[in-house]
């Protein structure tokens, strides 16, 4: 009887500790706890030690994130960091702050990050770890969320389910010497009209060659170690998605079901939908581009909107679009994986 009455009161105060922890959220179903959250959905990170500093949280939070070797900035020498969230191979890699001047989108990308790492530990949602959450709600509170995106309790086992045996790699700001002051690199160059694709007929502040920047080349060599399956720039203004450069056949019918499956993540949201450009309309240069071109996977430009609808980026980022904008491109990245995977497995690489 001494015996039980002991036990009962070990798993008592066990309980009452673990419902008091401040650092842990109990998951459903009996799954490990998920951490509390570091990187807030409306997060701003406008100079590169905020993303430093988040990042160190990042990496002591998730046992599933992993820093890889950064790159340095080419005049003020500062850290290009880049990540990986799981094991396996790349099977998706993000990036943004390519053009300083961009910075919401930083936080977009290591929003991903982290409900990418969370949805890897648990298939539990993100933000509370309580049970999945009805569609169009969140935690309790209802944001009009639209068609695809609305179901948060799928969105998490698809993470786990989509992202098992595989992993993201993750580049937040790719030009920290331009963060939240310039578009372009400590030297004027748009790093995004300075890769291999079409270069020569490039407009704009190019460099002298393809990769005569130190951050493009770091971009490039982590691209061409990785290989991965699926790449997505995130950049700001143009309200849209584009996913064309020069594909033909097979290999654009699957790209433009890539592109299809991330639009329709974010509905309403963009209301540029998918944009297509033709190589003579193309401004060339680009990341995506180069990535298309290179390795005849889906490379895809996600745009956020900006002063055109909201007056300004600081506008942007406090309105009631921004939430629904980063839950939409969790669930984006998530879709072309998918996507991608489906044509994969029929046979197309
Ligand atoms: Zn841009």
């Amino acid at each position: 009887m001494a015996v039980i009455t002991r036990l009962g009161a070990v798993i008592l105060v066990s309980i009452i500790l673990l419902l008091l922890s401040p650092s842990s959220v109990i998951s459903p179903g009996g799954l490990p706890p998920l951490p509390e959250p570091v990187i807030p959905v409306d997060g701003t990170y406008r100079r590169p030690e905020d993303v430093y500093c988040a990042l160190d949280k990042l990496y002591e939070t998730y046992e599933t994130i992993t820093p890889l070797e950064s790159g340095l900035s080419q005049v003020k020498r500062l850290p290009i960091p880049a990540f990986r969230i799981g094991d396996g191979p790349c099977a998706l890699l993000i990036m943004s702050g390519i053009h300083g001047d961009e910075w919401p989108v930083v936080g977009t990308v290591l929003y991903m990050a982290e409900q990418y790492a969370r949805g890897m530990i648990s298939g539990a949602p993100g933000e509370t770890g309580a049970a999945p959450q009805e569609p169009g709600t969140r935690s309790g509170k209802t944001v009009g969320m639209s068609g695809a995106l609305a179901d948060a309790a799928s969105l998490w086992r698809d993470i786990a389910v989509v992202l098992r045996g595989r992993s993201v790699v993750v580049v937040p700001v790719l030009n920290p010497d331009g963060l939240g002051t310039s578009r372009y690199n400590g030297r004027g160059v748009d790093l995004n009209r300075n890769f291999d694709a079409g270069w020569a007929k490039a407009i704009g502040k190019k460099g002298s060659a393809p990769e005569s920047e130190a951050e493009s080349k770091f971009l490039a060599d982590l691209t061409r170690r990785e290989k991965p399956d699926v790449v997505i720039a995130f950049h700001c203004f143009l309200d849209c998605v584009f996913w064309t450069y020069d594909q033909e056949g097979e290999t654009l019918k699957r790209d433009e079901e890539v592109a299809r499956s991330v639009i329709e993540a974010y509905g309403d949201l963009l209301q540029g939908g998918l944009q297509t450009s033709s190589p003579a309309e193309s401004v060339h240069g680009g990341y995506k581009d180069w990535f298309i071109k290179e390795f005849r996977r889906p490379g895809i430009t996600v745009e956020a909107p900006g002063r055109d609808r909201f007056g300004s980026l600081e506008n942007m980022v406090k309105s009631d679009f921004w939430p629904r904008f980063q839950e939409a491109s969790v669930r984006a990245g998530l879709n072309a994986v998918k996507t991608f995977l489906r044509y994969a497995q029929g046979g197309l690489q």
